[in-house]
């Protein structure tokens, strides 16, 4: 090992400080800066000359104190202990800072990612003697109630197994070792380390043809998310954000939910950091955390750590991603990463792009949500895993043309547009079914085993949709030369498409069974919404009135089959029988 590489401030700009004296120095190396040891990466080199990003507020640091390189790439820990976690967004635990350091957790702290005195009963899957490689499982730690965790040959490791044992090991004990046909011998623990700029390597990129079910049903039956997508949601404020994210944290069918926090307000993470811990998986009762891992950066957290946050999640999101899991991350606000990679390129004197944003914006967030996929992972047993990235953004104003927003829309998949003005009608979730789209909607038959149920989704969804757009069509109409303009067919579009937004799209979260429905009940929902309508148009044909239509009591039952548990799906079945009567009698 060299010498310890060791410059001098020679400035102090904000979250930037340059050393010199860095000669041999590599980009995006890990160094301490000062006497108090703050934590920096190094984001320029020129000569001896380093531009650092430091993670820690830099005031009182001035020139001629020392910088050290530690040589080593920003890493986060990875192993059992990540679960229930809340990081900073160099991965330093915010609950164990806060008991030891008090609100204000001093700088420079280096406490590590994973608690190094806790003991995880480690069960080997292989025998001694197996030949393994890169991100093969040797073994399982569970890691409480919802997880197991896997534990696998980090890379550039490979050889034949020794000495694993099953066993109470800390996260830096040796469980066993490999031992490489030169007779090198790598000690595996329960913990690996990674970069967290560089992604984790995957043998193939799947196509993302599965549907990440969420159970909110504007997203599964109109604008769904596949396991391994990416999507962007908008948060203007008041639109019902936090209850949309909340309701995908509680509901979406993963097995890992990794929420990235970039609040810029104090009192935005706050929410979160309180809010969060309290919320229950409905499914298995136990708390959300046992399945999350949540990174924060509070107000009182400089700009640099807040860029770093999202490489942190991201990674540690893909570690799980490798076990073979379906894992979720959020980032919420990628404005706010965003804002922060502005300020620290403004510091470090670059030409600035469009407003003020650095020309690699684009660059920068595409290559994150180019990390989210669905993959064959590494090493055996194979096994596939995905990760979706779900990125909130909240432009000033709400102007969807800012950058930020258009760089992420040129590479996500999928936007929810949620509205302001649907949340003041208490149209909730405020998704806006005519701007908002999906990619992935064509994966939607994929949901269903029957093929004729698959094909019959897509095509209601079609005709459902089909039928809001012409309301729209239609109300402008209305609007400019009356209702009496409308053929009776029109009429019928009007009320159904209000069925639509009213009884289907509208989804209360705070009402038990409506929280959820799934991919079978939002089939039976919405056949039975069209059914009526198809019903209606012949009965028109047949000289029926429209008044006589909207008047049949059925339409109550369809309004409220949201509310119609699981286990009584076959009520919404039989909704179907009581249009037949009904509009029969109609006709006669
Ligand atoms: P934001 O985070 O965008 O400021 P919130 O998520 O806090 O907004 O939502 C504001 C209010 O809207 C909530 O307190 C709640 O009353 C209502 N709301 C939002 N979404 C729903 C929903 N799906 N069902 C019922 N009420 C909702």
């Amino acid at each position: 090992m060299s010498e310890t590489r060791q410059g001098r401030v020679v400035k102090v700009a904000g979250p930037v400080v340059i050393a010199d004296g860095m000669t041999g120095a590599r980009m995006y190396d890990v160094v301490r800066v000062g006497k108090l040891n703050l934590i920096g990466e190094i984001v320029e080199l020129n000569g001896d000359l380093a531009s650092i990003q430091v993670y820690e507020e830099t005031v009182g640091i001035g020139p001629g104190e020392p910088v050290v390189d530690t040589e080593e790439p920003l890493s986060v820990e990875l192993g059992p202990g990540l679960i229930e976690s809340i990081y900073d967004g160099i991965q330093r635990p915010l609950d164990s800072l806060v008991e030891a350091e008090g609100e204000f957790m001093s700088r420079g702290s280096a406490m590590p990612g994973l608690n190094r005195e806790k003991r995880w009963l480690f069960k080997p899957t292989i025998e001694n003697g197996a030949e393994v490689s890169v991100g093969d499982i040797v073994g399982e730690v569970k890691e409480g109630p919802l997880l197991v965790h896997k534990i696998m040959v980090p890379f550039g490791v490979s050889g034949k197994v020794e000495n694993l044992k099953e066993g109470e090991y800390t996260v830096v004990e040796t469980i066993g070792v490999v031992k490489a046909a030169d007779g090198n011998e790598t000690k595996l623990k329960l913990m690996q380390k990674w970069p967290v700029r560089n992604s984790r390597a995957v043998i193939n990129r799947l196509a993302p043809n599965q549907l990440l079910l969420t159970g909110q049903r504007v997203i599964d039956t109109f604008f769904p998310i596949a396991k391994g997508g990416t999507a962007c949601v908008p948060g203007p404020f008041g639109t019902g954000k936090t209850v949309v994210q909340h309701q995908l944290a509680k509901w979406v069918d993963a097995d890992v939910v990794v929420y990235v926090g970039c609040g810029e307000r104090g009192n935005e993470m706050t929410g979160v950091l309180t809010e969060f811990p309290e919320l229950r998986d409905p499914r298995s009762g136990e708390p959300l955390m046992k399945r999350s891992v949540l990174i924060a950066n509070t107000s009182n957290m400089p700009v640099a750590a807040r860029e770093a946050s999202v490489y942190t999640g991201i990674t540690i999101a893909e570690y799980f991603r490798d076990m073979g899991y379906v894992v979720a991350l959020m980032a919420d606000s990628t404005s706010r990463w965003a804002e922060a990679m502005r300020e620290i390129s403004t510091r470090l004197e670059e030409m600035p792009a469009e407003e003020g944003y650095p020309a690699y914006l684009g660059a920068r967030i595409a290559a994150f949500y180019e990390r989210a996929g669905r993959v064959d992972c590494c090493g055996k047993p194979k096994r596939e895993g995905a990760l979706s990235i779900i990125g909130a953004v909240s432009p000033p104003g709400g102007d969807l043309s800012d950058s930020v927003v258009q760089a992420t829309l040129h590479v996500v998949k999928v936007f929810w547009s949620l509205m302001a003005k649907l949340a003041q009608q208490r149209h909730f979730p405020a998704i806006d079914w005519l701007t908002s789209y999906s990619f992935y909607k064509q994966y939607l038959p994929n949901c269903f085993k029957d093929k004729a149920q698959a094909e019959k989704m897509t095509a209601l969804t079609v005709e459902a949709m089909g039928l809001l757009e012409q309301e729209s069509q239609l109300l402008e109409i209305v609007r400019l030369v009356g209702a009496e303009a409308l053929s009776p067919a029109d009429r019928v579009a009007l009320e159904t498409s209000r069925t639509i937004r009213e009884d289907y799209l509208h989804q209360n979260a705070f009402h038990k069974v409506d929280t959820y429905t799934s991919m079978e009940k939002q089939f039976e929902m919405l056949e039975t919404i069209m059914y009526f309508h198809r019903q209606s148009l012949a009965a028109i044909d047949k000289g029926v009135s429209t008044n006589d239509i909207f008047k049949l009591t059925v339409r109550e039952e369809i309004a409220r089959a949201k509310y119609i548990p699981q286990e009584e799906i076959e009520k919404i079945v039989k909704i179907r029988e009581t249009i037949d009567e009904q509009i029969t009698k109609c006709k006669s």
